[in-house]
């Protein structure tokens, strides 16, 4: 074959993320024992299991958290070795990780957070630093998006926001920094019904064809919302189970004992 059609060939077949047979430790324990997963451009995976079960570390090892031991397996993204990669590499290639329990940083500004970001990454990808009219353009429209006012950005990161409005911040920052593959973990919790429609709502406008999503939730109320092709079960370290959205509607209704979602013993 002439090698620029295989080269064509290599960029159709190449899957976005793919994870093979990774185990991870966190102090000395076993968390992740040999998890595998193939996450395509376009793609909604989402991954439920009860507590304990490894969600956060999976999304953690993949941001590039140190704490998170690599015993064996490997991780591609976009073709290229994932695992070696400092954490602000991944974000450049597109990784985004929205935390579970967001952190406040306070006297730091959220729209200063997001334009230091924003251009961090786009310096690492050899594009030019935005100036300050063309971010606050951008910005003006990711707010109005995703219904936001623009009061919000002036305050202090995360500092004294509610805990829909932290979410609602992770949200944005994903809007603005528009990742390859967004983990978004347990962004629904603890939101009631209106703030889990804003947010379900603003994830589904920010989604393009190019992007892929991995959702981390304990309860399937979000994916109303945000229709995913793949659900799978997580448990005990394990990936226990796989199918689609009638998964997680079956979760929902029988929990994940009856399933048999059941992992192997540590
Ligand atoms: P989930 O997100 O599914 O609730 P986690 O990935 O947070 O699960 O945790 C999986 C397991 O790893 C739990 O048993 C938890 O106690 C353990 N674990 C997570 N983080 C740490 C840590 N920093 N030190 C020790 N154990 C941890
Ligand atoms: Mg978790």
């Amino acid at each position: 074959m002439h090698a620029f059609f295989q080269y064509l060939s290599y960029k159709i077949d190449v899957t976005m993320l793919h994870i093979n047979d990774l185990h991870v430790r966190i102090s000395g324990q076993e968390i992740l024992k040999g998890i595998n997963l193939d996450i395509d451009p376009g793609e909604i995976h989402v991954i439920m299991g009860p507590n304990g079960s490894g969600k956060s570390t999976l999304a953690a090892v993949l941001a590039g958290r140190p704490d998170c031991q690599v015993t064996s397996g490997t991780v591609s993204f976009m073709g290229e070795e994932l695992l070696q990669m400092k954490p602000e590499l991944r974000a450049a290639k597109g990784i985004f990780l929205a935390f579970q329990h967001p952190v406040a940083i306070p006297g730091v500004s959220t729209i200063s957070l997001l334009k230091t970001a924003l251009n961090e990454i786009r310096i690492a990808r050899g594009q030019s630093a935005l100036h300050a009219a063309a971010f606050l353009k951008l910005l003006k429209n990711k707010l109005k998006l995703l219904n936001m006012n623009k009061d919000f950005v002036q305050r202090a990161v995360n500092d004294g926001f509610s805990g829909g409005e932290k979410k609602r911040n992770e949200i944005l920052q994903m809007s603005v920094l528009d990742p390859r593959l967004a983990i978004l973990d347990e962004i629904d919790s603890g939101l009631d019904v209106d703030a889990l429609r804003t947010i379900g709502q603003g994830i589904q406008q920010i989604k393009h064809k190019d992007s892929a999503l991995l959702i981390i939730t304990h309860y399937p109320r979000l994916l109303q919302y945000i229709k995913p092709d793949w659900v799978h079960v997580l448990n005990k370290g394990c990936i226990v189970q796989s199918g689609d959205y009638n998964l997680a509607l079956l979760l929902e209704k029988e929990g994940y004992d009856k399933l048999g979602a059941v992992g192997k013993d540590a």
